[in-house]
């Protein structure tokens, strides 16, 4: 277990693939996991995650900053000193070893004895439910299995850091549900303080204490899954966290005797402005509005909430999504109400109290209410 520190990471490569984007892979990167937490690093891909990774695992050479592992600065230490463990989502068996030979392999190389060997993966085995499997070839293993075999040979050595890459992509639905409970299952077990890597916001979501949100090669935001969820800072993290996406649209501020309006573009659609936003907003200003799906209602009433055209309904069994258009684009929300509407119905719309988000339409910066 351990405290694990990045100071203004930069990684550019020499050989840089995409030479369109942004020259470094890695930008002024800082975080701080404490002992024992288990942090997600979570970004489209190409955003630099694996990069990350790397460096802290001391398979990549850092352009610039610090990695400190329980206080030391670790920058020039070699990477079997750093006491990581590490599984990528390609899980890399050896192919003619069996599973208890694949998780030995490492051990055997820095020499420890075979009764040891054979105590450890006695002890890892269960843990990760592989105790069956011991004796089978990597082919015979779906890939489920391969990466607990894989997630087993990482930690196996004790790791005082355990960094996962996309150890659930490869697998398919049920299975990433099932492995993604075992891994959580796994850090409490052995406390040791691990960070995943990926670009599924629910996986990041339901596993980290905190996740760190890159977009090109640079920190977003770092927070608890909640407060990346209720307080995005910008409109990035807003439209990344969160399913169905929040919707967000361009929108005009508009007054009518005193009040402020938001205003929906080539629409006669809008919503009173919160009265939080009033120091914020002036009438004629343009902001991108933001809304989840699941804090735009159906009201039952006229007041307070306004007329509009459902264009799409989708029934998905659990829930039911309706759609309206606005301007070129789709607003959509999300209830469990047992109506079925159709295209063309009209229904009525009110916004949850407190539950819209601005941003700067240049910036993409959160525009915060008086509220925060
Ligand atoms: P992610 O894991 O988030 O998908 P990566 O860390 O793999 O992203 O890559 C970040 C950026 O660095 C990408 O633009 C990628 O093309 C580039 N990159 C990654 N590895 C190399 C490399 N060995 N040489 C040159 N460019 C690389
Ligand atoms: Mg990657």
């Amino acid at each position: 277990m351990a405290k694990l520190v990045l100071k203004n990471l930069y990684k550019r490569y020499p050989n840089k693939r995409n030479k369109e984007q942004n020259d470094f892979a890695v930008r002024n990167f800082s975080l701080e996991c404490d002992d024992g937490e288990f942090v997600g690093i979570l970004g489209p891909s190409g955003c630099g995650k694996t990069t990350t990774l790397r460096m802290i695992a001391g398979l990549e050479e850092i352009t610039a900053g610090d990695i400190f592992i329980c206080d030391a600065r670790v920058n020039d230490l070699h990477p079997k000193d750093r006491r990581i463990g590490l599984a990528f989502e390609d899980y890399a068996l050896y192919p003619p070893l069996n599973v208890y030979d694949n998780i030995a392999f490492n051990l055997r190389a820095k020499g420890v004895s075979e009764t040891n060997i054979r105590a450890e993966i006695m002890r890892i085995a269960p843990l990760l439910k592989i105790d069956d499997l011991l004796g089978n070839r990597p082919v015979s293993l779906s890939g489920g299995q391969k990466q607990r075999v894989n997630i087993a040979r990482a930690i196996i050595r004790k790791p005082q850091l355990l960094l996962l890459d996309e150890p659930l992509s490869h697998l398919d639905g049920k299975m990433r549900q099932v492995l993604r409970t075992e891994i959580k299952r796994l850090h409490k077990e052995i406390n040791c303080t691990t960070i995943i890597v990926t670009h599924d916001q629910l996986e990041a979501m339901s596993l980290a204490d905190r996740i760190a949100i890159m977009q090109d090669g640079q920190l977003q935001q770092y927070g608890t899954p909640l407060e990346v969820y209720n307080n995005p800072v910008n409109e990035f993290v807003a439209g990344f966290i969160g399913e169905p996406p929040m919707n967000i649209l361009t929108v005009i501020i508009t007054e009518s005797e005193g009040r402020f309006f938001f205003t929906f573009q080539d629409n006669d659609f809008r919503i009173a402005v919160p009265e939080d936003y009033y120091p914020v907003v002036r009438s004629g200003m343009t902001v991108r509005l933001g809304i989840r799906p699941t804090d735009l209602l159906i009201s039952p009433q006229e007041k307070g909430s306004a007329a509009v055209r459902v264009a799409v309904f989708e029934n998905l069994g659990e829930e039911c999504r309706v759609s309206i258009k606005a301007g070129e684009e789709f607003l959509t929300l999300t209830t469990t109400d047992e109506i079925r509407y159709r295209p063309g119905d009209i229904i009525r719309l009110e916004v949850k109290a407190g539950r819209t988000y601005l941003f700067d339409p240049v910036s993409g910066d959160r525009i915060w209410g008086e509220s925060r």
